[in-house]
């Protein structure tokens, strides 16, 4: 950036630094950059951080900074996606505050995004207005756009949500679980894997989120439901699952930066006891998720055999129920008050049975767990059907009686095709018969 030395007040001052402080007084990285503006490089960083400073002596000479040839990145990054350390680092780097002042100016500025929501610069009533001029010429708040909403009949929304051109995944949001409300969130856009059970799985992987994708699910959730500032009490949201689209440990990088931002306890604080990550066993993954993001423990086991699993979930041929086990057992922080759960699909005649239950007392033995029986959604051209309620209850009772909490998933959101395995396929087939629609009008 150009340096010009201009007289106070001149039209091309977006900034004056009338007495500016010594050299001598400057903090190291701004002494950095104070050489290199006297020797007429690169000038950027403190500048706006000391515009607003009160200044202690008076120079006779007015030092005049231009920024108005600042370079505007072509792609504005979204704030609402950085971590901490990563907010501090980006806002230094496009010079919008000062590197001695990074911490306090960032923390300010987390606040404002992540425990009162604002999208806008503007609405930062303790940044400077330069500050705030100078962070939206630089960055976004922006939220991605969402493509539709609907309302189930038992109260379930689900956003389908575009991040980019093509790239569309789905939230869900489910009231009222025993006094909470989980958000089940999506991970990826598709899926890798190919379990036989999940529609999803039927789709090619487009690709991962991104932290900040992840993260907007959240915030997309708490602007529907009023839920800003992000405060504690009463609030609905309370829970997050990472059981939308996607194998989340496929995209863990992602998911932990994202986890760290959810359950900042000065932003949207949801504790990450309150937020479960749910894999088809990526065995090897166990331990760095646990180390990394503390996020409670789900396994999608649903069979307790190998040659049944390698069938229902394949990734089961790469790392078998015995390593997905002795992965589980490892699991960073596991206890009897952080019990990992299994999720149990109930597939008709195919892993319901008695012999079955027993199987999997058998398996989970002294591995602090609970088992959630999730009924089989159904979905065209599916090649399994739902088990009969009968044999979902003697199912349960196996599991009860050996002294594990195994409730039934209730369905939530089948009208919609907002539950478990029905998410984005459906919304791709609608879009599509609505595009076939809309060809066939064009035609008529
Ligand atoms: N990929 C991760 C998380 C997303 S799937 C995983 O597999 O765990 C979330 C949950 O929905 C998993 O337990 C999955 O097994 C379950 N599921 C998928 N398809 C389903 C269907 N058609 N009916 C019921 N549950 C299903
Ligand atoms: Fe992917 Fe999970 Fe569906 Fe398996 S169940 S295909 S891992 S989303």
């Amino acid at each position: 950036m150009l340096v010009l030395v201009l007289p106070q007040g001149s039209p091309h001052c977006r900034a004056s630094l009338a007495g500016a402080p010594s050299h001598a007084k400057l903090p190291p990285a701004v002494r950095g950059e104070e050489r290199r503006r006297r020797g007429g490089g690169k000038v950027s960083r403190y500048l706006l951080e000391t515009v607003h400073r009160p200044l202690q002596r008076t120079n006779p000479l007015s030092v005049t900074l231009d920024l108005s040839r600042a370079v505007r990145p072509a792609v504005r990054p979204n704030l609402s996606g950085l971590t901490r350390p990563q907010l501090r680092a980006a806002l230094v780097d496009a010079g919008a505050i000062a590197p001695d002042k990074a911490k306090m100016r960032a923390s300010q500025i987390w606040r404002w995004i992540h425990y009162f929501g604002v999208t806008d610069f503007e609405a930062m009533t303790n940044i400077a207005k330069e500050h705030r001029a100078a962070l939206a010429e630089h960055f976004t708040l922006a939220r991605p756009k969402i493509t539709s909403r609907q309302q189930a009949k038992d109260g379930v929304i689900k956003w389908l949500i575009e991040f980019a051109s093509g790239v569309e995944a789905e939230t869900v949001f489910i009231p009222d679980v025993a006094g909470s409300g989980a958000l089940c969130v999506s991970s990826q856009v598709g899926c890798t894997l190919n379990c036989t059970f999940c529609h999803t799985g039927t789709q090619g992987l487009v690709r991962n989120l991104t932290a900040g994708e992840i993260v907007a699910q959240v915030q997309i959730a708490r602007d529907d439901l009023g839920e800003w500032p992000a405060a504690p009490d009463g609030r609905k949201l309370t829970n997050v699952v990472f059981m939308g689209m996607g194998e989340p440990l496929y995209n863990l990088d992602n998911v932990a930066d994202a986890l760290d931002i959810i359950s900042d306890n000065e932003g949207l604080g949801i504790s990450r006891r309150r937020i479960t990550v749910s894999t088809s066993g990526v065995a090897p993954q166990l331990h760095d998720l646990g180390e990394r993001t503390g996020a409670m423990l789900a396994i999608s086991l649903h069979a307790p055999r190998d040659d049944l699993r390698d069938r229902l979930v394949p990734l089961n041929k790469k790392y078998p129920i015995a390593e997905l086990m002795a992965a589980v057992r490892a699991y960073p922080g596991l206890s009897n008050a952080r019990r990992v759960t299994f999720e149990y699909v109930m597939l008709k005649g195919v892993n319901d049975s008695p012999a079955d239950a027993k199987a999997l007392v058998r398996l989970i033995s002294g591995i602090p767990a609970k088992v959630n029986l999730i009924p089989f959604n159904l979905w065209p051209g599916a090649p399994y059907e739902c088990s009969d309620w009968p044999a979902i209850e003697a199912f349960a009772a196996i599991l009860n009686r050996a002294g594990y909490a195994s409730p039934i998933r209730t369905p939530r959101g089948r009208d919609i095709l907002a539950a478990c395995g029905q998410l984005k396929s459906e919304s791709e087939k609608v879009r599509a018969s609505a595009r076939r629609k809309a060809a066939a009008s064009d035609e008529a």
